[in-house]
């Protein structure tokens, strides 16, 4: 029997794991995968993640940049100055893991759980036909979790979520030098008049990143859109992935013997649809407030509301950028009469996020 049981290795799990063991407390982390394994994802993380890993995490760093270039209709709109650091999420996610497993988590991976039962004295969760026990379990695997289900959680609803795919693209110097995004290294930024979303390119060490997201509700044909967007840069579509995002808070993060954390919980800047941050940010507050439930043997609903409570200004912050973005619907089409008003917006709403 463990004191915490975490379900999902990603950023957020594997970072609750981590922190939770050097709490002093016994995890147990499973994964569905095994690791390095890739992720659908831009890899583009913000200075709150470079805080919470510490600098250390940079040595995996494919590049740095200052600035976000704006594009509407292919037309240049404008810049926003931010730093971002670029990675590869199969290096990225694998570093975090093993900062869990250096801190004393065990990993177990090819672990897919499919049950998890919150009984009077103990969670029990199920995988592979083997049965995990522990004394709190949290649920950090992703935007369709089994975990959240345990509390009642309804899924994400389709309203509030993203559709989102990605391309990491091999090219040699000169190609990636004649897309203009590595000199200096920076992310260009794509809206379009007849798009609920926006496309991406980032510049890695021999390769780039490319995606293009929308909101649910207006994602037919996403993919070819895709393919049409790396076509207009004249690059193969290689390793396409995608994925939902959710951009609304779940209304409950924690429940008896249960917390959600990363996109399981609903933890993601909606203005961007970045969760990394979000969800370190999130597990921080979680491995605190464990610890002092296992300290006071009380895994009580009522003992774990205080992760929800010590995340209410992010929740509060995420809350409203997401009603915010039922404003763009009204926004994005007109963009092209407006171009300065737009960009104006773009930069505000970046400023607020
Ligand atoms: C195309 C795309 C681009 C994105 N770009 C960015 C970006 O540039 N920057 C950014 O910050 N965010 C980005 N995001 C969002 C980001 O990927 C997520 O917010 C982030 O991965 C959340 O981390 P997580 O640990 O909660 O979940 P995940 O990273 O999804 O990890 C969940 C883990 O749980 C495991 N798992 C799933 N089900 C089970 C199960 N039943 N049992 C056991 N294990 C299970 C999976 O194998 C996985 O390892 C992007 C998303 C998409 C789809």
């Amino acid at each position: 029997m463990h004191d915490v049981l975490v379900v999902g290795a990603g950023p957020a799990g594997a970072y609750a794991a981590m922190r939770c063991a050097e709490r002093g407390l016994d995890v147990l982390l499973l994964d569905a995968e095994s690791f390095p394994r890739d992720k659908a994802c831009g890899g583009v993380v913000g200075d709150t993640a470079i805080d919470f890993l510490g600098r250390d995490v940079l040595s995996l760093l494919e590049r740095e940049g200052r600035q976000n270039r704006l594009f509407y209709d292919w037309r240049p709109i404008g810049e926003l100055d931010a730093r971002i650091y670029f990675f590869k999420r199969r290096k990225f996610d694998h570093y975090v893991v093993r900062r869990a497993e250096a801190a004393g988590a065990t990993l177990l991976e090819n672990r897919r759980v499919t049950r998890v039962d919150v009984q009077r004295d103990k969670v029990v969760a199920r995988a592979n036909g083997d049965a995990y026990e522990a004394d709190l379990v949290v649920g950090a695997e992703g935007t369709n979790s089994i975990v959240a289900r345990a509390i009642g959680a309804s899924p994400h609803a389709h309203t509030q979520k993203y559709a989102s795919i990605k391309a990491e693209i091999d090219l040699p110097p000169e190609k990636v030098a004649a897309l203009g995004i590595d000199d200096p290294p920076h992310q260009n930024t794509y809206f379009f008049s007849d798009l609920m979303g926006f496309g991406w390119i980032v510049p890695n060490d021999g390769s780039i990143n490319a995606g293009y997201g929308a909101f649910m509700r207006h994602a037919t044909g996403l993919r070819q859109r895709f393919l049409d967007f790396l076509a207009h840069f004249d690059v193969p579509a290689e390793d396409v992935r995608g994925a939902q995002i959710p951009y609304l808070p779940a209304r409950r993060v924690y429940g008896d013997r249960v917390m959600l954390t990363g996109d399981a919980g609903g933890f993601v800047n909606p203005w961007t649809g970045c969760g990394i941050d979000d969800a370190l940010e999130a597990s921080e507050h979680l491995s605190a407030v464990a610890k002092s439930a296992a300290d006071r043997n009380d895994f009580s609903a009522t003992a774990l509301r205080a992760y929800q409570d010590a995340e209410r200004d992010h929740r509060r912050w995420m809350q409203r950028r997401g009603r915010w973005m039922k404003a763009l619907d009204l926004i994005f089409p007109v963009g092209a009469r407006f171009p300065k008003s737009f960009r104006s917006i773009v930069q505000l709403g970046a400023r607020l996020a």
